[in-house]
């Protein structure tokens, strides 16, 4: 939960999962879509998808007991090198040094690595180096205060070197480099895309479509849509999107909302829309699964964030009694 997410962030995740999920026994034989439901709103849905899998291979192939070394541990799914070592360090005492953005940040510093940290050879390099350093200390402790080190006092700007054990060695401080290290080149510009979905309505019940497993928020629910072309109007391309994915020809309402999210590469703005069914067979083209649900129904299922404001866009109509008004023929 910790991976690209703040502390402070998890903790109420955290405890809810291990109420629902006590034991790594209770956690493999769950649905996988109740343990996606629990990571609702956490994002990096495959997080999710890997430690349920990696839960079911320790029960499967381990007897039930997490692999301790770090090779072993980067064999289960959703586990890289950052979280082998995170784990093998902490929680069994092997001395293998974690290298996260901090831990990076601290040594490129300290060291004067002058390439750009965005490249793989500095974070092996950085390994490499730690490697022969952590066995001195409790693998643990080193791990943890090197992590803290560059959170806490070797930060990206200002780093506070007057209270730095390693200052007396630090090259970038001693050359007064601190503003110059690391070098870190430009990301590329996060594109935009326009997204369009439709809420087609049918005596009550809402369509949603499964998300495949192979795709990005695989095994999320969402509502029918995709993305806009170049050209295209909203609502045609959200007529064309719904024909492509579920066989459906349809007839689009005024707008429900419009939805800002980012993801880590790319930004959308989700445009939601009332639908009803002009004529067509239901046939799930690109999704797992489709299926017509409650609106009750649908509050138990997983979505993604952006699919989540859509809903509660929808609930603040249904609560205000507005739906009416676009119900109409729609319900
Ligand atoms: S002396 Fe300053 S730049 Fe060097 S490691 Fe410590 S905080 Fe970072």
């Amino acid at each position: 939960m910790l991976q690209q997410t703040q502390v402070d962030t998890v903790i109420g995740y955290f405890e809810r999962f291990m109420v629902q999920f006590p034991t790594l026994e209770l956690l493999a034989q769950a649905d996988q879509e109740k343990v996606l439901k629990a990571w609702e709103g956490l994002g990096y849905y495959s997080r999710a998808r890997n430690l349920h899998k990696a839960a079911k291979m320790v029960m499967d192939a381990h007897e039930g007991v997490i692999p301790c070394t770090y090779e072993a541990l980067q064999t289960l799914p959703g586990l890289g090198p950052y979280c082998a070592a995170a784990v093998t360090s902490i929680a069994f005492g092997n001395a293998v040094p974690v290298v996260d953005g901090n831990v990076i940040r601290v040594f490129s510093r300290f060291w004067g690595i002058e390439d750009d940290v965005r490249l793989p050879k500095v974070r092996n390099e950085i390994f490499d180096r730690l490697t022969p350093i952590i066995q001195d200390f409790n693998p643990s402790h080193f791990n943890q205060a090197m992590m803290e080190l560059g959170a806490l006092i070797c930060k990206p700007k200002s780093p506070a070197c007057e209270k730095c054990p390693l200052q007396s060695e630090c090259v970038a401080y001693q050359t007064k480099r601190t503003d110059q290290l690391p070098f870190k080149s430009k990301a590329a510009p996060v594109p935009h895309h326009t997204i369009v979905v439709g809420v087609i309505w049918k005596a009550g019940q809402i369509l949603i479509g499964k998300r495949r497993q192979d795709q990005m928020l695989g095994g999320l629910w969402e509502f029918p849509g995709g993305k806009c072309e170049p050209g295209e109007s909203l609502d045609g391309a959200l007529k064309r999107e719904i024909l492509e994915e579920t066989g459906l020809h349809v007839t689009v309402g005024p707008p429900y909302c419009a939805v800002q999210h980012a993801y880590t590469h790319f930004k959308i703005t989700l445009h939601a829309f009332p639908c009803t069914i002009d004529s067509g067979i239901l046939e799930a083209k690109s999704a797992d699964e489709l299926r017509w649900v409650s609106w009750e129904m649908l509050k138990t299922l997983p979505f993604p964030k952006a699919n989540l404001e859509v809903l509660k866009f929808i609930e603040s109509l249904l609560q205000n009694a507005q739906i009416s008004q676009f119900s109409s023929g729609l319900l």
